[in-house]
């Protein structure tokens, strides 16, 4: 069993299983089976307080309220875009932290973006979510309850979660694998994880890790260029773990899992978006079961980079000829800036 986490003195019994709850429980001397009913008012009904936990005595939820914290989030901020229904979400942390999801509609259902830490080390130069540095690790709790509010704020059920907020999920592995266990549980939330996505930076000995695993998420490898000069000049991960060891790391994935790797790509006019680099990027994944898509760069304050639609369909069609499995994302929520970081940034935390 993992250290308990405790808030305000009280054990988070969000991030608990049900294996553990039901040792808890025990250990109190209470029955096993209540640890299920609990574990089903928190991650089926999704209740906030142990008053609300009808079935059980009030003797023990008054115990449950001693011991126990159920790490509620508070809607800070939430804004709905007029262009499509995309919702965007500010979040209050127990600790006066901030972070933020957006929650996507797509024909297939709706889909959250999830934070995974407060800030971010990883210092991506176009990145508005690495700029006021790191802050601490989300808790899975954390992580669970971003979906939590966000279901009962929207009245709309998630039924896919993608970890692209504020954060390197790979650089909070542990909690990560944790919420991944939570939040595909059958007693719980019950989310496939063939719905849930990861996205990193690059992390390499953390993909091999995960592909261990074989959890059956889909990896998504923000690439953004294809060859280890510009990329360094962008992204600093590339300094540690540079293109040739990333792209191999990701080729072990797809065969250890059999999951298709998607690469991300920022197109920035006139840094990553040359006949060149389309070439360079159609090489480097030569032969690869993978996929990629293109992001019109969104522009952050700090940095001059722009890009425009054009410029990236171009950039697409001059992968197509390249024979490269390529999309292009939609921008989803553009009225709001619905991009990772940016709310955040904009109030100043
Ligand atoms: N740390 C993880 C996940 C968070 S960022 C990662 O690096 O993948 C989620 C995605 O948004 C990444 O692909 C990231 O590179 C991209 N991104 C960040 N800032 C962006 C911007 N200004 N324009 C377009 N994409 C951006």
């Amino acid at each position: 069993m993992r250290q308990t986490v405790l808030i305000n003195g009280k054990t988070d019994i969000l991030s608990m299983t049900l294996p553990e709850l039901e040792e808890t429980l025990e250990s109190m001397g209470e029955k096993k089976f209540r640890a299920r009913q609990i574990y089903e008012w928190l991650h089926v009904k999704q209740v906030v307080d142990f008053s609300s936990m009808t079935n059980l005595s009030a003797q023990l939820r008054a115990r449950l309220d001693e011991f126990f914290c159920i790490n509620s989030l508070f809607i800070a901020k939430r804004l709905a875009s007029c262009t499509d229904n995309t919702l965007k979400y500010l979040y209050r942390l127990y600790d006066g932290e901030h972070v933020e999801s957006v929650l996507m509609e797509y024909e297939h259902g709706n889909t959250l973006c999830i934070s995974t830490q407060v800030g971010c080390k990883m210092g991506c130069s176009f990145c508005a979510s690495t700029k006021a540095g790191f802050c601490r690790d989300l808790l899975p709790s954390e992580m669970l309850m971003q979906i939590y509010t966000a279901q009962r704020d929207s009245g709309r059920k998630i039924s896919g979660v993608v970890l692209m907020g504020i954060g390197e999920p790979l650089d909070n592995y542990d909690n990560v694998v944790r919420f991944f266990e939570l939040v595909s549980s059958p007693e719980g939330m019950n989310i496939s994880l063939r719905h849930v996505s990861l996205s990193t930076c690059g992390l390499v000995p953390k993909i091999y890790e995960l592909a261990k695993l074989k959890l059956g998420i889909t990896l998504s490898v923000s690439l953004h260029s294809a060859d280890n000069e510009s990329r360094s000049s962008i992204m600093p991960v590339n300094n540690k773990y540079d293109i040739y060891e990333l792209v191999t790391a990701c080729r072990d994935y797809f065969k250890a899992t059999g999951r298709r790797v998607s690469f991300e790509y920022a197109v920035i006019e006139g840094v990553n978006d040359s006949y060149e680099d389309a070439k360079k990027l159609a090489a480097l994944l030569d032969g690869m079961m993978c996929h990629v898509n293109l992001i019109p760069v969104n522009k952050i304050d700090e940095r001059d980079y722009r890009s425009s639609r054009r410029s990236t369909m171009r950039f697409k069609e001059t992968l197509e000829k390249l024979k490269m499995n390529v999309t292009v994302r939609r921008t989803l929520g553009a009225d709001i800036n619905a991009a990772c970081g940016q709310l955040r940034r904009q109030y100043g935390i």
